[in-house]
């Protein structure tokens, strides 16, 4: 049953926003912008239907969607691989934009959408596609090659890169969330095998996932990371489900149970759990600030496209300032973003040691902050702009209400990070 109401239509994006059109920005230089028009046609072409098909089905009630749902996820994903969008982590080709700056465009546009130069329309993304893209092709890829051995990159690396397998990383336990240092699930050697017991929350992909990093406590206390195959999610003893969520609809977010489940201790990555996971958090932070800098641009497209259209009062919408102000305001707020956004990303091409630097980390964590609140801002805003209809599903599935919300604990929560930087400013030691 759809469950659409007939009198309200599709809202149309009818009106083109120069500020908000990338290839317009005079920031961005010509190479990332033939990136990224190579980028908008393969979706205008290739990937737009599924994104069309994926919110198609969150309006059939009572119907079970969730397995048509993942096909097209994981068909969504080999889609992006084949064109070398997926993971970023490795150059198999020669690229005129670094791999860094590559990532963050690509989330850029899949999660908000862009206006094509093509068809003259704009083409909606969807933020939980990508951060299917990002749990797989960032935080699965990114820690595996930084310590894979030659057998662990040939075998469980270059295939999820090169096929757009989905991929996961498993931190986040049900008392370990943000304080990661409490992660319980165990690691037992055991000879040739890894025994592993405990459970894992929240889980982007992870009911999908082919290969998995997960992390866990070795025999000596501390942290350390090893690869899973889930043999297609057949692992003996393995077992995954959906956690129901309130956005990200289609991140596949699940809950992992490993119960006494036997891996090969030659998938256990070399060095530390702590640094493993850390070390990709700069370019996970990054990546997350362009996925939220792209929503709020889609939310923008939308509320003004509303303001234009709705008539109240014998005036339409845009004429009252009410309803302006916050439009420009963001605006305004997107195009500071942007820049920091791309400082950031070059910088850490050029001089790949900058990536582990504290302060850098520290500056890219107070740029994920503040991006996903004005996606956050941006939301409320539409919200307010779309009076009672911004409450229906009709609407919500159409720009994706409530993903931002996720966001402000997904790649860590933003009330700790922040608490973390202000207590640094005040160190008297
Ligand atoms: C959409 C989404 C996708 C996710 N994907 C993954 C994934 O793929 N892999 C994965 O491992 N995890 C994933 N997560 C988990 C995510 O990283 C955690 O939700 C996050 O780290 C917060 O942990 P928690 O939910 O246990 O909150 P808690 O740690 O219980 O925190 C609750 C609240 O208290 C605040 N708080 C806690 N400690 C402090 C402190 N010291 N100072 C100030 N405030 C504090 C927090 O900020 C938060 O607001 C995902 C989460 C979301 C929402």
């Amino acid at each position: 049953m759809d469950t659409r109401l007939p009198e309200f239509p599709k809202l149309e994006i009818s009106r083109y926003i120069p500020e908000l059109d990338i290839l317009n920005n005079p920031i961005f230089n010509v190479k990332e912008k033939n990136f990224l028009a190579e980028f908008y046609e393969y979706m205008e072409e290739y990937l737009e239907e599924e994104l069309k098909n994926l919110e198609e089905l969150n309006y059939k009630a009572e119907e079970p969607i969730q397995e048509r749902k993942s096909e097209i996820v994981v068909n969504f994903m080999k889609k992006l691989a084949e064109k070398g969008y997926y993971s970023t982590v490795i150059d198999f080709d020669d690229h005129d934009v670094g791999n860094v700056t590559r990532n963050a465009l690509i989330a850029l546009s899949l999660c908000g959408g862009f206006w094509s130069p093509k068809s003259d329309r704009y083409v909606s993304g969807n933020w939980s596609i990508e951060m299917g893209r990002l749990a797989g092709g960032t935080l699965y890829c990114n820690p595996v090659n930084y310590k894979a051995n030659d057998y662990q990159r040939e075998k469980y690396l270059i295939p999820v890169i090169k096929n757009g397998l989905m991929a996961a990383s498993g931190m986040t336990e049900f008392n370990a969330g943000s304080d990661i240092v409490r992660i319980e699930l165990k690691l037992d050697e055991k000879g040739d095998k890894v025994i592993a017991n405990g459970k894992k929350l929240f889980i982007t992909n992870g009911m999908l996932a082919e290969n998995l990093i997960l992390y866990g406590r070795l025999n000596n206390g501390r942290l350390g990371g090893i690869i899973v195959d889930t043999e297609h999610q057949q692992l003996k003893n393995f077992e995954s489900s959906r956690v129901r969520t309130y956005g990200m609809y289609d991140a596949f977010v699940s809950r992992l149970v490993f119960d006494d489940v036997e891996l090969p201790r030659d998938n256990l990555l070399d060095g530390d759990g702590l640094d493993i996971m850390f070390h990709q958090l700069t370019e996970e932070r990054l990546v997350i600030s362009a996925e939220a800098i792209g929503d709020s641009i889609k939310k923008l497209f939308y509320s003004h496209a509303f303001a234009l259209q709705r008539e109240q009062f014998k005036h339409k919408l845009y004429q009252y300032q009410i309803i302006r102000f916050p439009i420009a305001n963001n605006i305004r707020g997107i195009n500071l973003y942007l820049s920091a956004l791309m400082n950031y990303a070059r910088e850490i091409d050029n001089r790949s040691e900058i990536a582990d630097s504290k302060i850098m980390a520290n500056q890219v964590m107070g740029l994920k902050i503040q991006t996903c609140e004005l996606a956050f801002q941006s939301s409320i805003d539409l919200f307010r702009t779309m009076g009672g209809r911004a409450f229906t599903e009709q609407y919500c599935n159409q720009f994706g209400l409530l993903d931002a919300y996720c966001m402000v604990h997904g790649g860590g929560s933003h009330y700790i990070l922040g608490d973390a930087e202000s207590r640094r400013f005040f160190k008297t030691k």
